[in-house]
């Protein structure tokens, strides 16, 4: 029978927890790892991976986090494969109930479990992920030099996936549902300025359509109206900028969290409000989001989790 219980649980299989866990079983704390829903996270559903240090070819996004994950197991982190449904941070050590019902002890915890991104809930955008739908301009952008691309959403994420995509693609049209961009001031009148951005208004996306890649996407403006017209735009890439979901449903009674559910750090470190849980990577980060940055969360975690056990000793 397998140990329940640790002196480190580590919830979350991103390069947030996987780095975490290379970092504490090094340091000889014998970590628990559950991996989740989505083991590897949100980079599984990403193709090519380039901007990860280490990686001068390139390395495909379920690649690097299987390196990460065997880079774990190495120093023999007990990784296992289920989801945490709910913690109790008021108990000591604290506990994390599992999906089978089996409950884990620990003395510290790390949080890495990441945030997804929205999608509009089209059925076509699961058939053309990794073939020109993606929710991440920083990640894919490369790929569409001087390509043509849209982007959904109207917020600052929107306008930065824009103008990112507007320095290497030909053309990218931003689909905004509303007669107006969410955006602040500033990111609207850099989009403004752009030549090869165009903003199409009170459009909605009904479909996307192609042979085996991305060709078009359906679109219909003014819905519901009698101006409503449907119309279909040309483009290879389709980018979701729609906003982000941190996961952090279970936490939300224990865990101080921002307004939009992300979990606040408490000064420079990767402490919580609750001392001895710690958060890392997406969850932690409405800022940077990139994998690298994720990974060096990870790290933070885990040399905090050694110094505060080493301080209750
Ligand atoms: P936001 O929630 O600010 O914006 C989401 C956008 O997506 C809105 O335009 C919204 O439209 C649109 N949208 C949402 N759901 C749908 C849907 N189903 N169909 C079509 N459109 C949809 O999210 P962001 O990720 O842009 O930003 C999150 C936070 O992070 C914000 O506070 C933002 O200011 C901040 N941020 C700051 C940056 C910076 O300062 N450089 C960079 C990136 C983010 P609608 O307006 O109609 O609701």
């Amino acid at each position: 029978m397998s140990e329940n219980k640790t002196k480190c649980l580590i919830i979350g299989s991103g390069p947030a927890g996987y780095t975490a866990a290379i970092y504490t079983s090094r340091a000889n704390l014998s970590p628990i790892l559950y991996e989740g829903l989505q083991p590897g996270g949100q980079l599984t559903i990403t193709t090519e991976v380039e901007n990860f240090p280490g990686y001068p070819e390139g390395v495909t996004g379920p690649q690097l986090m299987e390196d990460l994950r065997r880079q774990a197991e190495r120093f023999g982190t007990d990784m296992r494969a289920g989801l945490v449904t709910s913690v109790d941070f008021n108990k000591k050590p604290f506990e994390a109930t599992i999906e089978d019902g089996s409950v884990i002890k620990a003395d510290t915890i790390i949080i890495a479990t990441g945030a997804s991104a929205k999608y509009l809930g089209l059925p076509d955008e699961k058939k053309y992920n990794g073939l020109g739908v993606s929710a991440c301009a920083t990640c894919d952008g490369f790929f569409y030099r001087k390509k043509t691309v849209a982007v959904v959403g109207g917020g600052d994420t929107a306008c930065e996936e824009a103008l990112y995509l507007s320095n290497l693609a030909s053309k990218v049209y931003m689909i905004v549902r509303k007669d107006y961009l969410r955006a602040s001031q500033v990111m609207q009148k850099r989009v403004f300025d752009k030549e090869n951005i165009e903003v199409l208004f009170n459009t909605n996306t009904l479909g996307l359509y192609g042979e085996e890649f991305l060709e078009g996407a359906h679109l219909v403006e003014h819905k519901g109206t009698d101006k409503e017209r449907e119309f279909d735009i040309t483009i290879d890439g389709f980018f979701l900028a729609i906003g982000h979901k941190p996961n952090t449903d279970i936490f939300r009674d224990f865990i101080n969290l921002d307004e939009t559910g992300y979990i606040k750090l408490e000064g420079p470190t990767s402490a919580t409000n609750i001392p001895g849980v710690f958060a890392a990577g997406d969850v932690a980060d409405p800022r940077y989001r990139q994998a690298i940055s994720a990974a060096g969360m990870g790290c933070r975690a885990a040399l905090d989790v050694e110094k505060y056990l080493a301080e209750q000793e």
